[in-house]
């Protein structure tokens, strides 16, 4: 193969688009962005609400740790700290405007084409996500550390290239005469010294690095793929802003595309390719919301505030990262079904209520490509038992057998559901038997 061979390869991949297969349920995937999506705006929403109750009593001496009152050198942190929280949460909320799930109501046959996904929609989408996880951990960073140097060096470097470009009008709106001499001090270190200087500090200077200083500080996250995560999301959204090659690959040439369908009504490969990839980032974004930034927020508001103050917020700010996190983790989960052996294979419908609520009716015969929630995308696993006893005793509680001839347990006489709740204390003491609701893999 000459250099010639390889340019024709990347010029036919880049002018034929492939139709990639559906690689999984559509339906699901957009109820998953719904679900995801909603949660994620929420922890913003709560996190702006709190920000105004944040800045209240941050410019109130009598909540602030000594070195940080009116008057003190480290006082200037004070409004560094409300302006930083305002301007990530411009960029969090462009992400979730970006990351809604596609809204297909009216969409026909022929309207469908509305639903296809090209050049600009990845563009807006990935150079929002590059904003988004670039700021995200560069002001947890920040928090993290509210050290005088790293920030000068932080801003001078960001306004030394802002103002090489900047028409004179919009310099003179931004930059007073004290910023102006900042500046001005900036200009008189090499750039070598940047990192290191009378007036700024830099000891983490690229991505990755701030990435695992955070979490030397924060603690190891709960997934121990999030730090790689991270850095992958940020060279993936890199490429897209920075230079575009692989970018325009696989979405720049629109051709006439297979039409799939379902329930909803007609939808394309481009749709659910693109809110594959939209799905993903969510949850990565979701995920850094939670491990880096609300984490960093409460180590630099104990820094700040007294700590009776900082333990009301850090409550506070706890508590969304609870049900955020709560949110991501009835995402694809795996439940499995005690079920009447026999049951699987015959001619009977069988209902699987999801611990989400809903109930998919698994209808002859029994694909097992049809284990899982329309509503969630949990997978369900069906374990066959004998019937007999009509409900498994978990350390969980009853659970009735799907198929056995009994009534559901809150339907039984009060007397009986006692009966049955007390051999689940029996059950919790002893072992952990397989529990519904659990992941299988952590069942004996
Ligand atoms: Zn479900």
């Amino acid at each position: 193969m000459n250099e010639i061979d390889v340019l024709k390869k990347i010029a036919s991949n880049l002018t034929e688009r492939k139709n990639s297969a559906a690689l999984s349920n559509y339906r699901v995937l957009c109820s998953n962005i719904a679900f995801l999506n909603k949660a994620f705006a929420t922890a913003i929403g709560t996190l702006r609400s709190l920000h105004s109750q944040i800045e209240s009593s941050l410019t109130n001496d009598l909540h602030l740790n000594s070195q940080y009152k009116s008057g003190t050198d480290l006082n200037a942190f004070v409004p560094i700290v409300s302006r930083l929280q305002l301007n990530s949460f411009s960029v969090f909320e462009k992400l979730a405007a970006l990351t809604e799930p596609d809204e297909r109501a009216h969409i026909t046959l022929e309207s469908v084409s509305a639903l296809s996904r090209g050049f600009d929609d990845y563009n807006d989408l990935v150079t929002a996500t590059r904003q988004y996880i670039d700021s995200i951990v560069s002001d947890s960073y920040q928090l993290c550390l509210l050290d005088p140097k790293s920030f000068n060096y932080h801003v001078l470097v960001s306004l030394n290239s802002f103002s090489k470009y900047a028409t004179k009008s919009l310099a003179h709106a931004l930059f007073n005469v004290e910023v102006e001499s900042a500046l001005n001090e900036f200009g008189t270190i090499k750039f070598k010294d940047w990192t290191k200087s009378h007036i700024t500090e830099c000891n983490h200077s690229t991505f990755a690095q701030k990435v695992d200083f955070l979490f030397s500080v924060l603690g190891a996250p709960t997934d121990p793929d999030l730090p790689d995560d991270l850095k992958n999301l940020f060279k993936f959204s890199s490429e897209f802003t920075h230079i575009g090659y692989i970018s325009t690959f696989f979405t720049s040439t629109a051709g006439a595309e297979v039409i799939f369908g379902d329930e909803d009504g007609p939808y394309l490969p481009s749709t659910e390719n693109f809110s594959e990839l939209k799905y993903e980032i969510l949850e990565t974004a979701c995920n850094a919301l939670l491990a880096t930034y609300i984490p960093s927020l409460i180590k630099c508001l104990e820094k700040l505030m007294l700590k009776s103050q900082a333990d009301k917020f850090s409550a506070l700010l706890h508590q969304s990262a609870a049900a955020l996190s709560d949110a991501i983790g009835t995402r694809n989960s795996k439940y499995f079904f005690f079920i009447k052996t026999g049951l699987i294979g015959s001619t009977s419908s069988i209902p699987l209520t999801c611990m989400c609520g809903e109930t998919r009716t698994w209808v002859p015969p029994h694909a097992t490509t049809d284990l899982y929630c329309t509503s969630c995308g949990s997978s369900f696993q069906l374990l066959e038992v004998d019937g007999d006893g009509g409900y498994i005793i978990t350390s969980n509680g009853p659970a009735k057998i799907i198929g056995a001839n009994v009534p559901d347990f809150h339907d039984l006489p009060m007397a009986e559901q006692i009966k049955l709740l007390k051999q689940c204390e029996e059950a919790a003491k002893s072992a952990h038997g397989p529990q519904p609701g659990s992941q299988p893999d952590a069942a004996q």
